[in-house]
């Protein structure tokens, strides 16, 4: 076969193989949402821009004509791939269907099938005539159905460059490289395609259209490893903020809703009509929301939103600003947090019935001591507290080096008094007695019901004088007293013993043993009186 070597057979070739290197690259990396459709995209365009090589540098025009053809398969195929990735490349992916990708593929098969058969219905091309002396190239003159062909292919690049710019223009800060990156790829088979459809060419039969659409696909690859393109697609982060549970709302100065994802709408109550609308006619809770919000700095706060079911949330009002400084609105997170907050509430009403059990018992706990320190009849302290009690006195009296007097008293034949005007007579008498002791006491002084008729009176840094003085008011007073249920002539006395600390015993028993030896030399003496200790022998 004859071939001429041409510009066009050198650029083409070039940009063959740097498609072909550019889909390796691609597939290598096909881990990469995308990355697969777009290697894809990236050999056929190789096949397409040999394809293309081939036509520029063969001179028989049965063989430019099928390269032609064989050109069709390249672009038919690389748009269709460049659609698909698109799509998955801005999140689209819930559009390619089955059904629609094989719709998709309609184009390309139509158009080849078109190409292959033209001899014999001349729709494709019309007819071929030589391009300039000396160029190798070939003027082909196109039928109606390749500006259908066309057409298609022209709507294919339309939709891809459309979703990539919004998606680019969509993406943060963040990501302006690779949204930069991405519009100067989607630019390039627009600018290809109508440069081909105006006739412009910079060589005779240099067909401009593979080498755009090539160029877009190494554009990207480029973007895939320098800029991480595809691990940081601002669709990826859109479908995050579409799928994310937290509701997020942006409203712009002037309180106007300005984008929201569903759950949002979920959270936050929001009234469909949507994108500018003034948040407090689509909001129902904005009247709860806005005197929380803070110009200057984010403000964070939990809200109520409804009790049954409860829709308790956390909210996170944050200011947003242009580059110039200028206020462009709020960025509202709404998080769901009933579960815990009902959680929290039960666990506080848990907490406080716990709180109020714990009171309870502590008030059980304390009437206990006190019934097991107290005397039920009369109210004073029990014999059990004296034993705990008395020893810890006499230790720090040691160390203070100061006396404690002890006086045992006992009513004198109080059996007597019992058998003869009752037992409740003789319970008067002993509650009698017991207010007596009592109103004879001074702060610090212990009074106790020792047991049957007896009573002990403990006082500390008092000295056995003052004591026998106290036990001495109490006999007078006892017997003066007026005993309910007694009668007038039943006149109660009662006697007592003294003991000093450390004189007459040094520990709890010894003492309290010489009150009682004290007590029962009042009793052998005759009864009504008042006795004091004998110092201990030995
Ligand atoms: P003495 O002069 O020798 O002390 O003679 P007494 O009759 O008082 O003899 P004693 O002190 O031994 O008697 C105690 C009596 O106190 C025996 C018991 O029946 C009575 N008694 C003990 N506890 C109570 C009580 O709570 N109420 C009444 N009413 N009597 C009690
Ligand atoms: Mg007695």
């Amino acid at each position: 076969m004859n071939w001429q070597w041409t510009t066009a057979s050198t650029a083409l070739l070039f940009t063959g193989t740097l498609a072909a290197f550019t889909a390796v690259s691609l597939f290598r990396r096909r881990a990469i949402p995308g990355a697969s459709a777009l290697g894809a995209a990236a050999l056929a365009g190789a096949w397409w821009s040999f394809a293309a090589a081939l036509e520029a540098t063969a001179v028989p025009l049965a063989a430019k004509i099928l390269f032609s053809k064989l050109e069709y398969v390249g672009s038919g195929s690389s748009v269709v791939f460049f659609l698909l990735f698109v799509f998955r490349y801005t999140g689209k992916t819930s559009w390619m269907t089955q059904p629609r990708v094989a719709a998709l593929w309609a184009l390309p098969a139509i158009a080849v099938s078109l190409a292959a058969t033209n001899e014999l219905h001349h729709r494709v091309w019309i007819g071929f005539s030589p391009g300039p002396a000396g160029s190798n190239s070939m003027l082909y003159h196109h039928g109606p159905a390749f500006f259908a062909i066309l057409a298609g292919i022209y709507a294919y690049i339309l939709v891809a460059a459309s979703l990539l710019a919004v998606a680019a223009l969509r993406a943060s800060f963040v990501q302006r490289r690779q949204s930069v990156t991405v519009l100067i790829a989607a630019a390039f088979p627009v600018v290809g395609s109508i440069l081909y459809s105006l006739g412009i060419t910079p060589a005779p039969g240099l067909n401009l259209s593979p080498i755009s659409f090539v160029l877009t696909g190494v554009v990207l690859a480029i973007g895939i490893v320098p800029l991480r393109l595809f691990e940081l697609v601002p669709v990826a982060r859109e479908a995050l903020v579409e799928r994310m549970s937290d509701g997020i709302l942006v409203v712009d100065a002037a309180h106007r809703i300005v984008d929201f994802n569903p759950a949002a709408v979920e959270l936050l109550g929001l009234r469909p009509g949507g994108v500018g609308i003034a948040a407090p006619h689509s909001l129902a809770i904005w009247p709860k929301i806005a005197p929380r919000i803070r110009p200057d700095c984010e403000s964070h706060f939990e809200l109520t939103v409804s009790q049954d079911p409860l829709v308790h949330l956390d909210l996170r009002v944050s200011p947003l600003r242009r580059r110039t400084g200028e206020a462009a609105g709020f960025l509202i997170v709404a998080r769901n947090i009933s579960a815990r907050h009902r959680a929290e509430r039960l666990l506080q009403s848990a907490n406080d019935r716990l709180q109020d059990h714990v009171r309870k018992i502590e008030h059980l706990q304390q009437e206990l001591r006190e019934r097991a320190i107290r005397d039920a009849l009369t109210g004073l302290l029990s014999r059990r507290y004296l034993d705990e009690e008395l020893p810890r006195i006499l230790e720090q009296s040691a160390l203070d080096n100061a006396p404690v007097s002890v006086i045992m008293f006992d009513i004198d034949r109080f059996k007597q008094a019992n058998d003869a005007h009752g037992h409740r007579a003789g319970d008067a008498l002993l509650v009698t007695l017991s207010r007596l002791l009592t109103r004879h006491s001074r702060p610090g002084d212990i009074v106790c019901r020792f047991g049957g008729d007896e009573f002990v009176l403990v006082l500390p840094r008092t000295l056995v004088a003052v004591a026998v003085e106290r036990a001495e008011e109490i006999r007078r007073a006892f017997r003066e007293s007026a005993i309910p249920d007694l009668g007038p002539t039943a006149q109660p006395t009662l006697s007592a013993g003294v003991a000093l600390f450390p004189v007459h015993g040094r520990t709890r028993d010894e003492l309290l043993h010489a009150a009682d030896e004290a007590l029962y030399q009042a009793k052998e003496a005759g009864r009504d009186y008042i006795r004091t200790a004998n110092p201990r022998t030995g």
